[in-house]
Order: C-alpha cells, then sequence, then structure tokens
C-alpha cells in the first residue's frame, strides 16, 4: 500500500469515528482496528502496531473524548505521537565532521540501491564542501566495481577498488588507509549483498567491518521489501553495529511501514532518503513531516 492510501485510509476510520454521536469502547476500538489494518498493509511489523494500538487506548481518555473536546484531534494526535516515537530510537546517528576522517561501511541486499546510495551520500557531502572517496569492497559481483567507479567519475569523486583481487577485507583496508593518507575526511565503503548466502556475508560484513572500524555503518533498504523488513534488517545489525538507516526507492512503490520495522530492529534512527536513480535525489530523512505524508 503507498503512502497516500494509508493517509487516505486512517483519515477515513478518524472521519468515521467523529461522526458517531457517542465515542464509547467499542467505536474507539472500530476505529484502532481500521488503523491497524491499514499499517499492516503498508508493512509495518505486527508487533509494533498491536504495541501501537496498546499504547493509544492507554493515552486516549474516552471520559475527556465523551466531555465534547474534539476527539478526532485527539485521536490523530496519540497516533501521530505513537508513529514518531516508533521512528524515533531516541539517540542521533553518530555525525561524521567536516575535515576529520571518518569512516562509513554500507551494508545491505544486493539490489537495495546501496551503491547508488554510496555516491548519493558522498555526492550530497561533497556539495557541501566535504572531501569524500569510495571504497568498493564488493569483489562478489561482477560489475560492481565499473558501477561505483562510473558513479565517482560523474560524480567527480576519488574512489579505489580492484578488478583482480578477490578479497573484500583487504581492499576495504588498502582503500580507507589510501584515503586516510589523502586526507579525506568521509571514506566510505561500499559493501557486497549478495543473496541467498546470509551466512557468508554477515560473517564478510563482521570482517570488514572488524578490519576497517568504521565510525558509522548504514544499512541500507529497499522501500519495496515488505514485511521483510524488520528480519533483514535485524540480521545486519546483528553482523555488524549499524547505526543509521537509509530507505531507497522511496519515488516508487514506496511503503511507510518498512522504515519503522527498520528503525525498531536496527535501534537506529534513518538519516536519509532515496527518491530516485539520480545522483541528487536524496533527502534528509525527518520524522514529523513523514509521518503527517503517512497520515495524509
Ligand atoms: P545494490 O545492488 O544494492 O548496490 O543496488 P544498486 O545501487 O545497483 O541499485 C539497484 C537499482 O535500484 C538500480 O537500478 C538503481 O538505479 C536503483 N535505485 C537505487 N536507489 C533508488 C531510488 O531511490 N529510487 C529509484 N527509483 N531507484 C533506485
Amino acid at each position: 500500500m503507498v503512502l497516500q492510501q494509508l493517509g487516505g485510509s486512517i483519515t477515513r476510520a478518524l472521519q468515521q469515528m467523529s461522526n458517531a454521536t457517542i465515542i464509547d469502547e467499542k467505536v474507539l476500538n472500530e476505529c484502532l482496528n481500521e488503523i491497524t489494518r491499514a499499517l499492516l498493509q503498508s508493512d509495518v511489523q505486527f508487533k509494533l502496531v498491536r504495541d501501537m494500538q496498546t499504547n493509544i487506548k492507554k493515552i486516549v481518555n474516552l471520559d475527556d473524548l465523551a466531555a465534547g473536546h474534539n476527539k478526532r484531534n485527539i485521536i490523530q494526535k496519540a497516533i501521530f505521537n505513537e508513529l514518531c516515537k516508533i521512528l524515533d530510537p531516541g539517540k542521533p546517528a553518530f555525525a561524521p565532521k567536516k575535515g576529520k576522517p571518518s569512516v562509513v561501511m554500507f551494508v545491505g541486499l544486493q539490489g537495495s540501491g546501496k551503491t547508488t546510495t554510496c555516491t548519493k551520500y558522498a555526492f550530497y557531502h561533497q556539495k557541501k564542501g566535504w572531501k569524500p572517496a569510495l571504497v568498493c569492497a564488493d569483489t562478489f559481483r561482477a560489475g560492481a566495481f565499473d558501477q561505483l567507479k562510473q558513479n565517482a567519475t560523474k560524480a567527480k569523486i576519488p574512489f579505489y577498488g580492484s578488478y583482480m583481487e578477490s578479497d573484500p577485507v583487504k581492499i576495504a583496508v588498502e582503500g580507507v588507509e589510501r584515503f586516510k593518507k589523502e586526507n579525506c575526511d568521509l571514506i566510505i565503503v561500499d559493501t557486497s549483498g549478495r543473496h541467498k548466502q546470509e551466512a557468508a556475508l554477515f560473517e564478510e560484513m563482521r570482517q570488514v567491518s572488524e578490519a576497517t572500524k568504521p565510525d558509522l555503518v548504514i544499512f541500507v533498504m529497499d522501500s519495496s521489501i515488505g514485511q521483510a523488513a524488520f528480519d533483514q534488517a535485524q540480521a545486519f545489525k546483528q553482523s555488524v553495529a549499524v547505526g543509521a538507516v537509509i530507505i531507497t526507492k522511496m519515488d516508487g512503490h514506496a511503503k511507510g511501514g518498512g522504515a519503522l520495522s527498520a528503525v525498531a530492529a536496527t535501534k537506529s534512527p534513518v538519516i536519509f532518503i532515496g527518491t530516485g536513480e539520480h545522483m541528487d535525489e536524496f533527502e534528509i530523512f525527518d520524522v514529523k513531516p513523514f509521518v503527517s505524508r503517512l497520515l495524509g
């Protein structure tokens, strides 16, 4: 379900409830069930939705509502706050500092948009006066280095990789060392994302992370992966210290639910969203406008 549809369903549910003459437990439950359905269809994880429903019931005081307050506003505000709470893990992501070398490692499954996002992230900072560099530590997928090289060249960002070397750890370490010597302040390590060999992938992520000691690990997730979001995010978090999330392809059949699940699973904030294939289709993630859009 796309965001607008989700917002539409929730708005309708709230409208129906505020049309009722008496708001009692039954009417509130019907409204919350309707909202629950909309959130589930939008791939928000079941447990998150259930917890949210319980919290809203605790917050919304039915006696207050009966006393002629604006019922719809009170409930809408409670839902808004609950969704914001899910998206706010309580601590900000590590923020690299301009002029001070930071290593940022990107992880995520193949096809999630990782390589594209690495370049977007580099380009975004370059425009703000940083000196980013890209390291291709994906030795698994044929063409990975070429793709990164092409993107980096287009954006005039220095890059490092190898057609011959098969050890991703070695390349990652060499690349990071080289760019530290060259005084780059944002050294971005792109990693492999092969499917169906998850155990080997997670072990590789662990090794690359151990060898390069990243200041920040960013988990890249495709917004269209649906209910798989929670498990996928959690699996990465268990292998490496994921500290931030980027959700890609929010321009397409963008579902909002995955973002909520990824934050809950990694206990890390979403920092950017990808909104297209181009280098500049990249936005800072902001919780409140995102939730407002979700609620329509
Ligand atoms: P990787 O395998 O994770 O490195 O994924 P890629 O960076 O190669 O991206 C996979 C595909 O998704 C490519 O065709 C990208 O152009 C596309 N892509 C990545 N990010 C976005 C996005 O935000 N929006 C859209 N529409 N496409 C994207």
